[in-house]
């Protein structure tokens, strides 16, 4: 696809590394991509992560020390009442704890804001704390949405996203 013409792009991005939008637009530039060229193109970008989802038959319930929560930017509300869960093992997971996977997405919707930093050619991180004061869900956090719904376990998301 020749992304210099082609107006409205959505740029599905399934790097195996734990790259996100952000990292995405800063490899355009990399590649000598003008940032004129990703403002005018680039409506959207969606990053996806595999994960892991815990077997419903042997997913065992666990408490998770305050600290890791914390580190990976886990809230918990007040008087919020949260399950954890950790893989075990059964027949019916090949011993391995995990049956099938899920996808996290990170959907970075192109605003005005981010069209001006990237004009600018601020740096990856700046890029992306502009996105999320704008309302992106990063796949971490998308990830902990997943460990709230018990789906997933924490190991999994720190395996397959990086800090925001
Ligand atoms: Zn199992």
């Amino acid at each position: 696809m020749n992304e210099k013409s082609t107006p409205g792009l959505i740029f599905l991005n399934k790097m195996k590394s734990l790259s996100d939008f952000s990292f995405c637009i800063g490899n355009k530039r990399r590649n000598g991509i003008e940032p004129f060229l990703i403002t005018s193109s680039v409506v959207m970008i969606i990053c996806q992560r595999l994960v892991r989802k815990l077997c419903p038959k042997c997913k065992e319930p666990y408490e998770v020390a305050p600290e890791i929560l914390e580190e990976m930017q886990f809230k918990v509300k007040p008087g919020e009442k949260i399950t954890f869960f950790k893989p075990k093992g059964c027949d019916h997971c090949a011993k391995t704890g995990y049956k099938g996977r899920i996808g996290l997405y990170e959907v970075m919707t192109m605003s005005e804001q981010l069209q001006r930093a990237i004009l600018a050619r601020q740096s990856a991180d700046v890029l992306k704390k502009i996105a999320i004061e704008t309302g992106l869900v990063t796949l971490r956090q998308a990830g902990i949405r997943k460990i709230r719904q018990g789906i997933t376990s924490i190991e999994e998301v720190l395996r397959a996203t990086k800090p925001d």
